[in-house]
């Protein structure tokens, strides 16, 4: 009876450690092969962040409605953005912008109708201040979406000014000593461009993009005292700083006007919170982001280098050449800083008003969508990234298609994913759900999470001015340095075509090395006697 008992507890024994083994390799396969042929995991790996008390980060474009839901109702919140930090942290983004947050009765909530609240459906000012604590905690800063150029007609503001207008006999004047809200907007009784009328009295009001969003008169004293109000408020809640919506549209067709204002805007920044940043959007060309810099705002977007038709784009595509390409953000450069020489760019591929990048080519597996977006992150400046551009998401035509909710994963069921807007199409994804991409060490989610390792790693590549080496570039290969007094330089070589490149850097300084690598495929890029051996579609940094 004991040797029985004896074996049944042996063979006991036995099955627990093969079950307890066969769980540990099954819990360690889910995670990540150990060993992985793509050259940049292992190389990188010794790679760290290097974090510095600057105004330079790499940002993540959180569109509310469609991130993440965090209690059923099919709508994204400020609760499933906290749920998500640990995600955003550790793709190495340090800052967010959330689109609007303000009670708005749209989707996209860019009419605000209280701009001391958090709408409903996002969630509670409570769940707001939970967010700033947590993303304070791992050190990402928040930046808040600020419409100042119009409110809703559902502002309080607006109902007010109209129920006034509605009541005064037509001909009195109106005056503000009995109604204030009157001075808030641009009132007329004459009928004019990008003016809409006030049903049921012979005024007008100024909505430059729709008769919902009248525009506010940014010239009156007390709307600016208003303005004095919000800013303190939310900086007080901790806010980091505030992307400024329509800029150009402040004062439509009076560009020293939207100068003028947005000097305004940063100098009562600065003054409540000296260390705040500001970035605007300015939806326009060079030359007039150029002169609106000239208002000390720390950023503007830079949309010239963005979407379907601009600068990287255009670069993939070869319509220009890899040299031009480098001479580009010299030129860009240049232009900005003669008129702020302490602006920081803003570079960004896509955002919720341009269709997705993975639509922008019509045969491609990957690897130009890769590359696109990549020369978007090593641009210098705070760099700005869309969600779900991590993913290659698509989405193209009306603006509720490049609002599609976030594809966590193929799961229909999974509660993270949101509805997305009202009036969406149904949008075809070209690319697999994240947690498909998370176990393939080839998807975009891998590529991008190496290449924001890489520019935080270097500090030079966000803070450095652009040196380019028009001898080394060649009709698929961009090389240039990015160069500041603070930081070790470094040179950076990035092959933009299909074939294998050989970049010659003897004529460099002898004790260079290669820093880091970026590859889409299972090539390596091999470095000796000086000499760079690039595969296609591939990223080296050098250094000495
Ligand atoms: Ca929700």
């Amino acid at each position: 009876m004991i040797g029985r008992k004896r074996i049944i507890i042996l063979v006991a024994l036995l099955l627990l450690i093969v079950a307890v083994t066969g769980v540990l390799s099954l819990t360690a396969g889910r995670k990540k092969p150990a060993v992985s042929d793509i050259q940049m995991f292992s190389f990188n790996d010794q790679l760290q962040p290097v974090k510095k008390d600057d105004k330079y980060k790499t940002t993540y474009e959180i569109f509310v409605y469609s991130f993440c839901d965090s209690n059923g109702d099919g709508i994204g919140d400020i609760n499933g953005i906290r749920s998500k930090l640990d995600y955003i942290q550790d793709l190495g983004f340090d800052q967010i912008w959330l689109t609007p947050v303000h009670p708005s009765p749209t989707y996209h909530k860019y009419d605000v109708c209280d701009y001391y609240d958090i709408d409903p459906v996002f969630g509670t000012l409570e769940d707001y201040e939970l967010l700033l604590e947590e993303c304070h905690e791992r050190g990402i800063s928040v930046l808040m979406d600020l419409v100042l150029n119009h409110t809703s007609v559902e502002h309080e503001w607006f109902k007010k000014a109209s129920d006034y207008l509605h009541e005064l006999p037509s001909d009195w004047e109106p005056d503000t000593s009995y109604c204030a809200y009157f001075d808030y907007y641009n009132f007329t009784k004459e009928q004019q461009n990008g003016f809409a009328p006030l049903e049921g009295t012979d005024w007008y009001y100024e909505a430059q993009f729709w008769s919902g969003m009248p525009d506010l008169n940014l010239n009156s004293s007390m709307v600016r005292n208003e303005i004095k109000k919000i800013v303190s408020f939310w900086f007080d809640k901790g806010v980091d700083g505030f992307r400024l919506d329509a800029v150009t549209s402040y004062h439509t067709g009076d560009p020293e006007g939207n100068v003028e204002f947005t000097s305004y805007f940063c100098g009562l920044c600065r003054s409540i919170k000296p260390d705040c940043y500001i970035v605007g959007e300015a939806w326009t060309d060079r030359s007039k982001i150029a002169a609106l810099y000239s208002s000390g705002i720390d950023s503007l977007f830079n949309f010239p280098f963005s979407g379907n038709d601009g600068i990287i784009r255009n670069t993939i595509g070869e319509s220009i050449s890899p040299a031009d390409f480098v001479h580009a953000m010299i030129v860009s450069d240049e232009t900005f800083r003669a008129n702020n020489s302490n602006y920081i760019d803003a570079p960004f591929y896509t955002n919720h008003d341009i269709a997705r990048s993975a639509g922008y080519y019509a045969i491609d597996e990957g690897p130009q969508t890769k590359m696109a977006y990549a020369l978007s992150l090593l641009m210098s400046g705070n760099s700005f990234m869309y969600y779900g551009e991590e993913i290659g998401m698509k989405g193209s035509g009306k603006d509720e298609n490049k609002r599609a909710p976030m594809y966590w994963s193929d799961d229909p069921a999974d509660p993270d994913i949101c509805d997305g807007p009202p009036d969406m199409d149904d949008v075809m994804m070209k690319f697999p759900s994240l947690s498909e991409q998370m176990e393939d060490d080839l998807s975009l989610y891998n590529w991008f999470r190496q290449v924001i390792k890489v520019r935080n790693a270097f500090p030079v590549i966000a803070r450095g001015r652009v040196v380019e080496c028009p001898e080394l570039c060649t009709d698929h290969l961009a090389v240039f340095y990015k160069e500041c007094e603070s930081e070790q330089k470094v040179l950076l070589i990035i092959n933009l075509g299909p074939d294998e490149e050989v970049c010659d850097l003897s004529s460099l300084s002898k004790d260079i090395k290669l820093s880091a690598v970026l590859n889409t495929s299972k090539e390596f890029i091999e470095f000796s006697d000086n000499t760079v051996k690039m595969p296609s579609y591939s990223i080296a940094v050098i250094t000495e």
